[in-house]
């Protein structure tokens, strides 16, 4: 690069001794220098005459031929060009490898940028959604996927977890939605076909319903005979006394078990569900605490912490049996005379319901396992305890109708604290709750859709 340089300078400069020689000779130096400069002045002019016609007409073309610092600056914009030119094809075939295999890939891939506006998306996504190219491309993505679920999903951010809906395009087919952001919150969206996985688990929801239903009637013949037998109990012999007794509590217990399995079917089906409405808290609690009366008194000490003001807005029957599950849970795991704390709090942002106990508390590591069905910490003590090992999954379905989430806390031998979450658009005061109920009526989905 220097030796150019130099190089140039030098010609220059003996172009320039010469001229002051002619001038000298001719005796018209100013002339003679005058016309070198004006001369040198053409001559850079042409090459950068030829350069800008060279980058802007001729294409791919080798660029013309020049000396000295002209001709470096040609060679070196013509070798990066080459240079990109390459790259550019590099990356071309890298993105039709990406774009073909995603087009071969049996999931949908969907992007689309952080207002939800479609940019790109797989042929099998197209399928599953009905996508059409052409028209949909910078469509907002809830335009096109008209469901409710799915709008709630999307416009709420609900991506913790993956959403199963029908595909709107192809009948029968369910499609399971997982949505993952990236970069500036744009959203890159997996849609798969779990028609398979959701009819068998449909098989599963009613096999549980129908046979729970079915064991329901043997059930109550085999109770009304042992009601019948237990009449005479006192004329039986000791042996088969207890036998009744044994037989009797058991039947208790598949009773229950069977409510119980019915009752999360009805939670699990989502369609025979009870209307959404406003209810004043303590109301529930005080009907929880009414029906178990005589157990509570004699054994625990319970406070009750629900203002008066304390309104939520869900199903009467499913919040009843979430509360009542906890708060016979905190009297089923503490020791006699234990204090069980009732509460209800709420805040701007929410509204907690909790359940203190002074019982028994849990391992941590058994913490999130205690919402799957028929989990129990200690096996053995389900017995003498009565529990189904069901509470606890039903109160996670009832809370997750709510838009709530169910907070344990606990210290093995010093108690337990279950706390239930409720969003603040469904926890009213009672001085708002009049004007809410009247808007409510005609909307039973949430209080604030
Ligand atoms: P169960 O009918 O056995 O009580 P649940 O689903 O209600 O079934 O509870 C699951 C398990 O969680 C229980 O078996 C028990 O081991 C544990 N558990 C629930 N509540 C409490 C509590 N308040 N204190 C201690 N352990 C609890």
């Amino acid at each position: 690069m220097k030796t150019i340089w130099r190089n140039t300078i030098l010609s220059w400069l003996a172009g320039l001794v010469a001229c002051v020689v002619i001038g000298l000779i001719v005796g018209q130096l100013l002339g003679v220098l005058l016309l070198y400069v004006l001369g040198s002045l053409y001559w850079q002019l042409y090459q950068l005459y030829q350069f800008h016609n060279w980058l802007r007409y001729s294409g791919r073309a080798a660029p013309p031929e020049a000396s000295g610092i002209w001709g470096d600056v040609f060679d070196a914009v013509y070798r990066l060009q080459k240079k990109q030119r390459k790259s550019k094809r590099r990356m071309r075939q890298a993105l039709t490898r990406i774009e073909s295999s995603t087009t071969a890939l049996k999931e949908g891939v969907i992007m689309a940028d952080n207002q939800g506006n479609l940019e790109w998306w797989n042929n099998s996504a197209g399928h599953f959604l009905g996508l059409i190219r052409h028209t949909d491309r910078g469509q907002i993505i809830t335009n096109i996927v008209r469901n409710p679920d799915f709008f709630r999903y999307f416009s709420q951010k609900r991506f913790g977890e993956p959403l199963i809906i029908k595909s709107p395009a192809k009948d029968g087919v369910y499609l399971e939605i997982q949505t993952t952001l990236y970069d500036k919150n744009d959203h890159l969206i997996f849609v798969r076909d779990v028609t398979r996985l959701h009819l068998l688990e449909q098989m599963r929801k009613d096999f549980v319903a129908n046979a729970s239903h079915e064991l329901k009637t043997p059930l109550t013949v085999i109770k009304g005979y042992l009601e019948t037998l237990d009449m005479f109990r006192d004329s039986l012999p000791s042996s088969m006394q207890k036998g009744i007794v044994n037989m009797s509590e058991q039947s208790e217990r598949m009773e229950q078990l069977i409510e119980d399995l019915l009752l999360l079917s009805r939670l699990e089906s989502n369609d025979k569900r009870e209307e959404n409405q406003w209810h004043k808290i303590s109301n529930i609690i005080n009907s929880i605490t009414n029906a178990m009366g005589p157990i509570l008194k004699d054994s625990h000490s319970l406070s009750l912490h629900i203002p008066e003001e304390a309104h939520l807005y869900g199903s009467y029957k499913e919040l009843y049996s979430a509360f009542s599950n906890l708060i016979v849970n905190a009297i089923k795991y503490s020791p006699d005379g234990g204090a069980i704390t009732v509460k209800w709090e709420s805040s701007e942002f929410n509204g907690v319901f909790s359940v203190q106990d002074s019982g028994i508390g849990i391992d941590p590591r058994y913490i999130p396992r205690l919402t799957e069905r028929f989990f129990r910490v200690d096996k053995g003590r389900g017995s003498k305890t009565g529990g189904t090992g069901l509470g606890l999954a039903i109160v996670k379905h009832v809370l997750l109708h709510h838009e709530a989430k169910l907070q344990i806390r606990s210290q093995p031998g010093f108690g337990s604290t279950f706390s239930c979450h409720f969003p603040a658009n469904r926890i009213r005061n009672d001085a708002v709750t009049a004007a809410i109920a009247i808007t409510t009526d005609e909307s039973n989905e949430s209080p604030s859709d």
